[in-house]
């Protein structure tokens, strides 16, 4: 193949991606939505494009905002819908970071139906203890936010025209940590087995290239990705 915007998917399926925190969830899902040309759904980048909108929706979302008040499962699938039928024809969909709940996932997996689209659920698999460690260790740079794992050495960022100083973040302690994992575990793990069949488990305990070439030996069949 020689040129990557020519990529080729030739069926209809949007990808519902999961992940415990430091999985390697973002890289690989940017992997992915390049690769197969999928629209990232990601909320928080929704509900700040939708706030400037003059529309009923963009209105709603606003006003919830300016409240202070979370965004409930009802407004969530309101703006998901809004987002799909706002696609352009054959494009796909990579859901980043919802549902994080049962709840929620049920009403995704109706909605969806509902929209006769069909979609598969992907885990970056990762034990809880490599999480741990990958986020007990880990630093970000302090100019461009860049994360740099352990194995990473140098005192400075490595992005050219950064040079800034690699810091281990302020919200990477244990506690904070180990309470989001457990979250995690108790809220979106029973929402990933609902996806039952309809789920691809990948193993994010190799080095990130790898991982992200075990989702592409997976996924090509399921995408219908031909070179
Ligand atoms: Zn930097």
């Amino acid at each position: 193949m020689n040129n990557p915007s020519e990529n080729q998917t030739d069926s209809q399926m949007d990808l519902i991606l999961f992940g415990m925190q430091g999985a390697g969830k973002g890289t690989v899902g940017k992997a992915i939505a390049e690769k197969y040309n999928l629209q990232t759904f990601e909320m928080g980048g929704e509900l700040r494009r939708l706030a400037q909108e003059s529309s009923e929706l963009g209105q709603k979302v606003k006003e919830i905002i300016e409240s202070g008040k979370l965004v409930g499962d009802d407004v969530v699938m309101e703006i998901v819908e809004n987002f799909i039928r706002g696609l352009v024809e054959g494009a796909n969909v990579l859901f980043d970071g919802i549902p994080r709940k049962v709840e929620q996932a049920k009403l995704l997996k109706d909605l969806l139906e509902s929209l006769n689209r069909q979609f598969t659920a992907v885990l970056v698999d990762i034990k809880k203890e490599t999480a741990l460690t990958r986020l007990t260790t880990r630093r970000v740079c302090d100019t461009c936010k860049e994360v740099y794992p352990e194995a990473y050495k140098e005192p400075n960022c490595a992005k050219e025209d950064c040079g800034g100083t690699l810091i281990v973040r302020a919200d990477d302690n244990t506690s904070a940590i180990e309470t989001r994992l457990n979250t995690y575990e108790t809220e979106t793990v029973p929402a990933i087995e609902l996806f039952g069949k309809n789920l691809v488990k990948i193993d994010g305990e190799p080095p990130i290239e790898e991982v992200r070439d075990l989702a592409f030996e997976k996924l090509d069949p399921i995408m219908g990705y031909t070179e």
